[in-house]
């Protein structure tokens, strides 16, 4: 028993050098008729899903809450930070509290925005539950630098922060 096995793995493995030599020869003949190509090798490889297309309909906020103009009064922390749009400018204010920085979600918080003719613009800024900030678009496209005064009401608390920003 134990001989016959041993015979039928050399067969085996003659049959396998005949095939590689039939290919090899076949190739050199005919490299498109290659029988034994591999068929994992020529399938297409599957294409990489599509990194999130639906987070472009949204209007982009800043990508994260570090390196904009931070002003802190009292337990307060208010950074803040824009981004220059077609329409206008991005404001993004992150309100946070204490040594652990938490975000202020229940805040009321008005940007007032000095404009170049000396006037005043309020917007009132938005929670953004997802990216923990609040936000609100400028809608104003002249180039210049603008002052900026955040106001943060905090249930009767009130913080507020200046800042510029250029666009
Ligand atoms: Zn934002």
């Amino acid at each position: 028993m134990k001989s016959l096995k041993s015979n039928l793995i050399v067969l085996g493995s003659v049959g396998l050098l005949f095939l590689g030599a039939c290919s090899q020869g076949d190739q050199a003949s005919d490299p498109n008729n290659s029988p034994t190509s591999n068929p994992a090798a020529s399938q297409t490889a599957p294409s990489p899903p599509n990194a999130s297309p639906a987070a472009t309909a949204k209007t982009e906020h800043t990508k994260t809450s570090q390196g904009g103009q931070v002003v802190e009064s009292g337990a307060y922390y208010l950074e803040f930070l824009t981004q220059k749009q077609a329409t206008g400018t991005h404001l993004d204010l992150y309100l946070k509290k204490g040594d652990k920085r938490e975000a202020v979600s229940d805040a009321k918080v008005i940007a007032q925005v000095q404009l170049a003719n000396g006037t005043q613009q309020n917007l009132e800024l938005k929670y953004d539950a997802e990216g923990k900030h609040y936000y609100g678009i400028f809608p104003g496209t002249e180039a210049g630098q603008y002052p900026v005064k955040v106001i943060a009401d905090i249930k009767g608390e009130k913080v507020d922060g200046r800042f510029t920003f250029n666009q």
